[in-house]
């Protein structure tokens, strides 16, 4: 069977891994959108602190972070995946009350998460922590480096015969997937052997991608109130969830765009509206970055239609020009895994899916000198959540934010984190900054994943919001089988897109 994967963040590299491995002829596509979530990511996987009413969430998050183990060794390579820990801090101890009843709730369910226990003195654990603060230990907990994994899934899909290809990918009417080269160059050459759209089926690549990524770690994440459809609450309470509950305390004014309506035909910051169709054009218009143009049938040696009108991808928040005329990929099965940006690739489809972005702006720091590696993830149930990763570096992120497709750092988000990271933890302050990220949670405006079949022969996996690092192995994994016409390892109703959509 040949499976087009389009979008190479954690669910589709993951998809293009467990499709191949199954005999699939898999090509993944992927644009290189700046704002890919997975480059962000923070890294934290520790499920059973989250989502305390509702289950649908939980069962796929706990699943994910217990996938985790059985893949590193299957992969056989460092993918920045570390037991750590997980500290539960807070100024006040009885607000660890309903965090700890809910863990001991849970933990028949996920004895995984490990024995919890107090922690009289977390800063013997996390050095630059306030003294000021009481903790619990969850020690189950892990983090991951989202991009590392990432490039191991499709490294370990490409050495099984997947086909990694640079483009912007967009879908007809009916399912037929067709690439566009992009002028501008892809956020990172991640792929092991990318090929770019050719002009003529069987000719070679001419700007073939090289090399992997540069060593980009991913880290933790910490949520702003969710959309009200995400059913998220606040700390109060005996069923709290802990990292969702609260928001960073404001320390700027909030973004002069002002928060976006969760829908896929959000306003955008920088960039125009997007058409809510596809733009048919008569056979024959031309390329042109600005405008629809009708792909040249070039790939394809069996087409025996001509190819349907259809409009280039979407220059979503970032301007890209397209080089070429897109080229047709054959294919008997698509999934989208394209993040923020599935809404707007399925919409040919005639399928509104309410699929938006979320900004999240996360910094790195260098402790020089001091080995970080094993210091536990800190999640505060008020303020930044804080990880350690090896080179002596911490991670304090992040912000949450409904700007639309705007993945820029920002002054205020970036004053946001750190000086709230600071308030936690006063020992970061001579830390270096190193690096600031920025990428967009692709969240589901209904509130839940998405996973599922959108027409016969279309899947989509996405809306994993602040937990794909958690449940994006997993969830490639069951967009994997369902492309396959397989039994997925979970019940997906829950996630399953809605009939008519
Ligand atoms: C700051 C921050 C911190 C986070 N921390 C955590 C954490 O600690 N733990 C956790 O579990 N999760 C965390 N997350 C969430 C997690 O990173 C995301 O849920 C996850 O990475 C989403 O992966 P994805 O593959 O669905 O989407 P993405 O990683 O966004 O990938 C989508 C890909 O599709 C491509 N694409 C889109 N449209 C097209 C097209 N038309 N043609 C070709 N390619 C296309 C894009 O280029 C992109 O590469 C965090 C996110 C952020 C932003």
């Amino acid at each position: 069977m040949r499976v087009v994967v389009i979008g190479s963040g954690i669910v589709g590299a993951s998809a293009a891994y467990y499709l191949s491995g199954r005999g699939a002829a898999v090509t993944v596509v992927d644009g290189g959108y700046h704002g890919e979530a997975t480059q962000a990511g923070a890294g934290i996987v520790c499920p059973w602190v989250d989502h305390p009413e509702d289950d649908a969430w939980y069962r796929l998050t706990r699943e994910g972070a217990r996938h985790y183990p059985e893949l590193v060794e299957e992969l056989g390579e460092d993918i920045g995946y570390a037991k750590v820990g997980a500290l539960l801090v807070a100024e006040d101890p009885a607000d660890l009350e309903p965090v700890r009843a809910l863990l001991r709730r849970r933990y028949p369910g996920a004895p995984e998460m490990g024995d919890v226990t107090d922690v009289a003195a977390p800063a013997e654990l996390f050095p630059p922590l306030s003294d000021t603060l009481s903790a619990l230990l969850v020690p189950g907990a892990a983090r991951v480096d989202g991009c590392s994994v990432r490039d191991a899934l499709l490294r370990a899909a490409v050495a099984r015969g997947a086909e990694v290809r640079t483009g912007a990918a967009t879908l007809t009417a009916d399912g037929q997937v067709y690439v566009y080269a992009l002028a501008d160059p892809p956020r990172s050459q991640n792929a092991p052997a990318e090929t770019p759209p050719q002009a003529d089926a069987g000719t070679s690549p001419a700007q073939a991608g090289s090399g992997t990524s540069p060593a980009q770690a991913a880290e933790g994440e910490r949520s702003r109130p969710a959309a009200p459809s995400q059913g998220e609450r606040g700390v109060s309470g005996a069923t709290t969830s802990w990292r969702q509950a609260t928001p960073l305390p404001p320390t700027s004014p909030p973004p002069p765009t002002g928060t976006t309506p969760p829908t896929a035909g959000a306003p955008r910051e920088g960039a125009p509206p997007l058409p809510t169709s596809p733009t048919p054009l008569p056979q024959g218009a031309t390329a042109s970055p600005q405008g629809p143009t009708p792909p040249a049938d070039v790939t394809s040696s069996n087409a025996t239609t001509p190819p349907p009108a259809i409009a280039p991808p979407p220059a979503t928040g970032a301007a890209r020009r397209f080089d070429r005329e897109g080229v047709r990929i054959d294919a008997d099965m698509v999934i989208v895994a394209a993040g923020a940006w599935t809404g707007e690739v399925c919409r040919p489809l005639g399928v509104e899916l309410p699929v938006f972005p979320r900004r999240g702006q996360i910094v790195h720091a260098t402790l020089e000198g001091v080995d970080t590696a094993w210091w536990p993830i800190v999640l505060p149930s008020a303020g930044p959540y804080l990880l350690g990763f090896p080179d002596s570096r911490v991670v304090i992120g992040a912000t949450v934010e409904d700007v639309g497709f705007a993945p820029r750092v920002t002054m205020g988000g970036l004053a946001e984190v750190i000086e709230a990271g600071l308030r936690i933890a006063p020992g970061l302050f001579g830390a270096t900054v190193t690096e600031a990220r920025v990428g967009l949670r692709p969240v589901y405006a209904p509130g839940h994943a998405l996973i599922g079949p959108v027409t016969d022969r279309v899947v989509v996996a996405t809306g994993l919001s602040a937990y794909g690092l958690t449940a994006g192995p997993f969830t490639g994994e069951i967009a994997a089988a369902l492309a396959l016409g397989e039994e997925p390892p979970l019940d997906i109703t829950p996630y399953a897109p809605p009939t008519g959509a």
